[in-house]
């Protein structure tokens, strides 16, 4: 049961055929863990095993809720404001 009342944010739901890596970490030269991509706008950042967190950040900044993983095989959603992970049906 999905708990999550951000589920209007999502915009985006499929990862891009390629992805560089995290934008902001790319930027300044740094590393990451994870990969995860906003669903409000598609922006790629890095996890909270990330030293920077940009995923995180960016969900604080810009008010995007939801980011999805963009690893490989992964397809589960993570509310930056409920704290809950889920799976989101893209086929509906
Ligand atoms: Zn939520
Ligand atoms: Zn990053
Ligand atoms: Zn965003």
């Amino acid at each position: 049961m999905i708990t999550c009342t951000h589920l209007d944010q999502i915009d985006v739901t499929e990862l891009p055929a390629a992805i560089p890596g995290c934008e902001e970490c790319l930027r300044i030269g740094s590393g990451w863990v994870h990969l995860r991509m906003c669903m409000t706008c598609g922006k790629i950042g890095c996890c909270d095993s990330s030293p920077n967190k940009h995923a995180r950040v960016h969900a604080a900044e810009a008010g995007h809720a939801i980011a999805r993983s963009a690893e490989p095989g992964e397809d589960w959603s993570w509310c930056f404001v409920d704290e809950i992970a889920f799976v989101v049906d893209s086929r509906r």
